[in-house]
């Protein structure tokens, strides 16, 4: 899932108002008791918005957490003001702070009609063309949850197809674009080190042509990206790096065994450890109901192994998603944008997030995404010159979109684009953090893609706890 707010994710910010000694930085305005407008006076009338979510807390009895959805902006906010924001009786300085970070609208029927044109608008934008280039299907590890039925294996990109790849780029590119991204993919994507090189320079000479940034990042096992690779990397536009840790030693290399059979985590730290000064790197990983406790003892290990908070640009941990019989999708794929709604599932990942947040580790925060699915200007190229639009979706049949000799064909019926526009999306106070949930775990759950992925019950249940852990580890620092 991409985030098609780029940008805006930063937005979020704490304002609270000002009692005395504040344990939060920063507050953004102050607000007296009593000093609301007179009605006589009042500007037409601001409301609140649609995607507001309120929690109280236990901590601060007075005052009301709240969340923009569109925005992700959060607040503080006293009982008193939150009362004036509903009654429309703001203050001038209140009511400019909270239309900035979305809190309040003019026209919350409005609201809603743009956010369900949303993507519609920005698709025509965007100023970037990411493609996602799977190189190979082979890899230089066995793991038992990626290499089931035989439907992975000796299969590369030639660099015939390389090179139609880039006409493809060429012919997608536009004069108001400023940023080309390939992420590369395998299989194992560093077992295809020449063909990153050769694509990365021809990919940087054309967007520089442009006047146009070029960038690379990987999704790899890590047991070949060694601290040389990096320096080789980086100057080409190598801007980060996934590696997967599937729990601590014992855990992993019972996951992520070499095709030998050893062990291969004391490798990958090491290698992590040569590296993580010259590129951004961030640890991915797979957990399951059973293990997921002993994730913690990965992170003790980081620590002491001396990749700290600051040599490590994230840590995420995803749940092994149970993938149907053949599926040839990129085994490290399940840690893209997919979620499972399951009950365990809320308990795991908010103790993980919370052992990650306090240790200091970045990790991901609830921000506005939408299915990939849906950004015109984002595909997938198998190492075939097969064309997708969600890595999830390689060789399912019935889900490619063209190929690169033919071009891309009409999918909106396949993938059933905007499936989120109905009455219930609509309505829906989650709808920027979700637009109608993953194609790819409505197939897993259904066999089809015809009916919502939705995640309305995962929100109820998980977001409080999301943004109270961020106020806790993020902003009270
Ligand atoms: S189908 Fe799911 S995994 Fe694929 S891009 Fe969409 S949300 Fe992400
Ligand atoms: S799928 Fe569910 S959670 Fe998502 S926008 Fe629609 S109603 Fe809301």
């Amino acid at each position: 899932m991409l985030d098609l707010l780029r940008g805006r994710a930063d937005t979020a910010q704490i304002i609270k108002k000002k009692r005395g000694a504040t344990a939060y930085q920063a507050p953004l305005f102050f607000h007296p008791p009593g000093h609301h407008y007179p009605p006589r006076l009042r500007k037409p009338t601001m409301q609140p918005s649609h995607y507001l979510k309120s929690y109280s807390s236990k901590d601060s009895p007075d005052q009301l957490l709240l969340f923009s959805t569109k925005k992700a902006s959060v607040i503080l906010l006293d009982k008193e003001t939150f009362q004036a924001m509903q009654e429309g009786t703001l203050s001038p300085s209140d009511e400019a702070t909270l239309e900035k970070v979305g809190m309040i609208v003019p026209d919350r029927d409005r609201e809603k009609q743009a956010m369900l044109a949303f993507l519609d608008d920005k698709n025509p934008q965007n100023r970037m063309l990411n493609v996602i280039a799977v190189l190979n299907l082979d890899c230089n590890f066995a793991c038992p949850y990626c290499f089931e039925e035989g439907v992975k294996g000796n299969l590369y990109m030639m660099e015939a197809t390389a090179s139609r790849l880039l006409a493809f780029i060429r012919d997608k590119w536009r004069d108001h674009k400023d940023k080309l991204i390939i992420d590369f993919y395998g299989g194992e994507p560093l077992l295809s080190l020449d063909l990153i090189q050769s694509i990365s320079k021809a990919a940087k000479s054309f967007a520089e042509s442009r006047g146009a940034v070029y960038s690379f990042t990987l999704v790899t096992n890590g047991s070949l990206f060694t601290g040389k690779v990096a320096d080789a990397l980086v100057p080409l536009g190598l801007k980060s790096v996934k590696i997967t840790l599937d729990g601590p030693a014992e855990i992993h290399n019972q996951y992520r065994p070499f095709k030998s059979g050893a062990g291969s985590f004391d490798t990958i730290i090491k290698n992590i450890k040569a590296a993580c000064d010259r590129a951004k790197i961030g640890i991915g990983g797979n957990f399951t109901r059973d293990n997921y406790k002993k994730f913690a003892l990965l992170l003790d290990y980081l620590q002491d192994a001396g990749l700290t908070p600051d040599k490590l640009s994230s840590v995420k941990f995803d749940a092994v998603v149970n993938r149907p019989k053949n599926d040839a999708a990129p085994g490290d794929y399940a840690g893209g944008c997919i979620s499972i709604n399951e009950p365990w599932l809320l308990e795991a990942e908010a103790f993980l997030r919370e052992e990650i947040l306090k240790r200091g580790y970045k990790t991901s925060k609830p921000i506005p995404m939408a299915c990939m699915v849906e950004t015109t200007d984002s595909y997938v190229v198998n190492y075939d010159g097969v064309l997708y639009k969600c890595p999830a979706f390689i060789g399912k049949k019935g889900f490619a979109v063209g190929d690169l000799e033919s071009g891309v064909g009409d999918y909106s019926e396949t993938l059933k684009l905007g499936i989120y526009k109905n009455r219930d999306c609509a309505e829906c106070v989650y709808l920027p953090l979700c637009f109608g949930g993953c194609r790819y775990m409505a197939y897993v759950r259904d066999g089809n893609i015809n009916k919502l992925d939705c995640k309305k019950e995962y929100f109820d249940a998980a977001l409080e706890t999301l943004l109270k852990q961020d106020i806790r580890y993020r902003f009270q620092k």
